[in-house]
């Protein structure tokens, strides 16, 4: 609990200055996010050398100020400065969601909480996993739509970092009614009980997307086939034990279904329209997971709405929320 005091320093920061730090922090993360989805499937790279950008075309290495998230490429009109040929719309775009995804993650978290908010070290470790989460999804959802690949170094690594997190439990229970608690293991210390949570949430997962895949080679053998003997990648099983660790089961279940209404759809409508013969499902695992992760509430008044809706008239709808 912070002082009266420090609450009262704290209501002298603007909260607008607050939401533009964290969208200036996001666009750089972005700028970062399409060095990551460039370099690190492609093996002969590294991350860090050559430390500056360069034309994939030109190889020209890049000034600071092209560098400069979304405005650069404005100022460039789309089109390297020595070659002049067109530079992807996807890195400015990239750039610009990243800052608005960590200017919402910081207003759901803290900003929407007040100046209590503001001095809270809950509020800020919940801040700290959102923005941590997206930092690590978006360049998963853009390697695999480009390779149908998932690198370990972005599904494995980081729960060096979420499990010791999910320790502080407010995250996984930010947003959740009571009755939907992501805490399986109430002999234990908070603590202890939030990572083994954490845990088993993942587990469930992984096992749940394994069955479905070899669900899926049973049923759909003729497609199995084409897609190389396997109809789930192993790379979307790793990753959504991630997902659990980060989100907590009822999270993981809201993000799960958004997940497959997306691919559905979305699949759908390339399929038809693209003739894209095999759809990636990490992007829209990705997707279904930070909705889940920063859409918490809304997504409870949906299923609420939705419990209503198919409750016949004259039975008292079951409510998760309130
Ligand atoms: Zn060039």
């Amino acid at each position: 609990m912070a002082s009266a005091e420090t609450i009262e320093i704290a209501r002298g920061i603007p909260p607008g200055f607050v939401l533009a730090c964290a969208m200036v922090f996001g666009a750089f993360v972005g700028s970062f996010t399409n060095v990551v989805a460039w370099r690190l499937p492609r093996q002969c790279l590294s991350i860090n050398n050559p430390r500056r950008s360069f034309c994939p075309r030109c190889k020209t290495q890049l000034a600071w100020y092209d560098n400069i998230p979304v405005l650069g490429w404005i100022f460039l009109l789309g089109r390297c400065r020595y070659c002049r040929k067109a530079i992807s719309p996807r890195y400015p775009l990239v750039e610009a969601a990243m800052a608005a995804l960590f200017g919402l993650a910081v207003w759901r978290t803290v900003l929407s909480g007040g100046p209590e908010a503001l001095v809270s070290v809950e509020a800020w470790l919940f801040a700290l996993a959102a923005v941590a989460a997206i930092s690590v999804l978006m360049p998963v959802a853009l390697i695999d739509w480009d390779l149908t690949i998932i690198p370990d170094e972005l599904a494995v690594g980081p729960l060096l970092f979420f499990v010791p997190m999910a320790a502080s439990v407010t995250p996984m229970r930010a947003g959740l009614p009571p009755d939907l608690d992501p805490l399986l293991f109430h002999a234990l210390p908070l603590w202890l009980n939030g990572v083994f949570s954490a845990l088993v949430a993942g587990a469930a997962g992984s096992l749940t997307l394994w069955l479905i895949g070899k669900a899926g080679n049973v049923l759909f053998p003729g497609r199995t086939a084409k897609m190389g003997g396997e109809s789930m990648g192993f790379g979307d099983v790793k990753l959504v034990f991630l997902l659990g660790v980060i989100l907590g089961w009822p999270k993981l279940l809201a993000a799960f279904f958004i997940a497959i209404m997306l691919g559905a759809s979305v699949g759908l409508v390339l399929r038809v329209a693209a003739r894209f013969l095999a759809v990636p499902f990490g992007p829209f695992l990705v997707a279904g997971t930070l909705a889940a992760l920063l859409f918490t509430p809304e997504i409870l008044q949906a299923v609420d709405w939705y419990i209503a809706l198919i409750t016949p008239a004259g039975v008292p709808p079951a409510r998760l929320g309130s």
